[in-house]
């Protein structure tokens, strides 16, 4: 849970940006900072729409670098000329803004909401299916406020998943601290079975498996690969937060699982699924992790090849074990993440690069900036759809699209 900062320039249109960021940090727990100086980060969403903008936002985003531990930037100039920031030698995440609210969240898992209510938002239902975690991460101050799993019945998930297609869902995420524990607390492991149930409920949907840590999906691994391959309403996507590349650092973290666990997870679903996408988190800088550690998630992260990820610079969060820990300088946290966020670019930037001039199935999931509509296709890559009005299509439809073209960490498609 950070205390963030956030500043907005520009249209209306960026104003709904960061409305969005700040909602979702809220409903992850997060709070905003009294003060600049008093954030774990600032997040800087730009304009870009005359020269001088620029030079006043790359101004803002100098004197926010000085004043906050973290710096975040993000919106339209972030976007179309993130270099002249890299150039400019500020140190920052220069991220999309549906990137923002991950990165915050400083490795811990996302606390969906205060309950377990479902809420219908547009066309997504969000379904969160438990509480709590089976872990105790020495970095985590989550824990103590969402403590053990527990998990209600399959039969009653299932309903308020029945609920929320019926009310107009198009879009189910499954969300909670940990999806992968869902039923341990009983005896029983039983995301599998819930997921089968929900495909079984009539209606045209799709479902997206939010977070679950590598410990909790590596027993189950095949039975899962198997249920994503065999439910076509299943978005072919797991979001499983590996952290480091280093077991001695996972042992300092308390990570529960190991390097191998999550390559052997991932090698399941390479053999399962022919088109899926990978998402998970890294902290660099944790206090222990040394030089050797940090090339071995470089490597972890070059042989997995991740597409979505977030990439958090280790911060102590008052009472937690970690924070005991004499930690490392900052500037070191800041070249190791800049490292691997170049790693990154290279490897969505290589992914999405072989998306173009296919053809993609994708669903209609929300508005987009200016006349532009949300789309993910079937493995949830973000596929954004143009002149929305002039192609007639809103939240919910389906739609056959040929993907022309990219960016960083989503592609443009053509109705066809
Ligand atoms: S799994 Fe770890 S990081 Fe996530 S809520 Fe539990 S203790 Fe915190």
């Amino acid at each position: 849970m950070a205390r963030y900062h956030i500043e907005t320039y520009g249209c209306t249109s960026n104003r709904g940006e960061s409305r969005a960021i700040e909602s979702a940090l809220r409903e992850g727990g997060n709070r905003p900072a009294e003060s600049v100086a008093d954030a774990d980060v600032a997040i800087l969403n730009t304009c870009t729409v005359v020269e001088k903008t620029e030079q006043n936002m790359l101004r803002r985003a100098r004197e926010l670098e000085q004043e906050t531990a973290d710096l975040v930037v993000t919106g339209c100039m972030a976007l179309a000329q993130g270099n002249m920031f890299r150039e400019a030698g500020i140190d920052a995440q220069i991220l999309h803004w549906d990137e923002v609210p991950g990165a915050v969240l400083n490795g811990e898992c996302p606390t969906p909401t205060p309950d377990t209510e479902p809420v219908l938002d547009g066309v997504v239902g969000i379904l969160p299916i438990a509480r709590g975690c089976m872990s105790d991460c020495s970095y985590c101050i989550t824990k103590q406020a969402t403590g053990k799993i527990e998990s209600p019945p399959v039969e009653e998930n299932v309903r308020k998943a029945q609920a929320l297609v019926h009310a107009g869902a198009k879009e189910l995420r499954i969300t909670g601290q940990d999806t992968g524990v869902y039923g341990w607390d009983t005896g029983e492991r039983k995301l599998p079975e819930l997921l089968e149930r929900i495909c079984e409920i009539e209606g045209d949907f799709r479902v997206r498996v939010g977070m679950a840590n590598p410990k909790g999906i590596h027993g189950i691994r095949e039975e899962l690969a198997r249920v994503f391959a065999e439910n076509e309403k299943l978005y072919n996507f797991i979001h499983a937060p590996v952290q480091s590349g280093s077991d001695d650092v996972l042992g300092d973290m308390r990570r529960q699982h190991q390097v191998r666990e999550y390559r052997e997870i991932v090698e399941t679903f390479d053999e399962a699924l022919d088109y899926w996408t990978l998402s998970t988190d890294f902290i660099v800088g944790f206090p222990t992790e040394t030089d050797a550690d940090h090339r071995k998630s470089l490597e972890l992260f070059r042989e997995t090849r991740p597409e979505k990820v977030n990439i958090t610079r280790f911060s102590k969060r008052p009472g937690t074990d970690a924070a005991k820990l004499k930690g490392l300088g900052g500037q070191t946290k800041k070249d190791r993440s800049r490292e691997m966020t170049e790693v990154h670019r290279e490897v969505v930037g290589a992914a999405y690069e072989e998306m173009v001039g296919t053809t993609q199935s994708v669903l209609v999931v929300e508005p987009g900036t200016g006349d532009s509509m949300k789309c993910y296709d079937e493995a949830y890559r973000q596929v954004i759809v143009r002149n929305a009005s002039e192609h007639g299509i809103k939240p919910g439809d389906r739609l056959s699209v040929e993907i022309t073209s990219h960016q960083t960490v989503y592609a443009f498609g053509e109705p066809v």
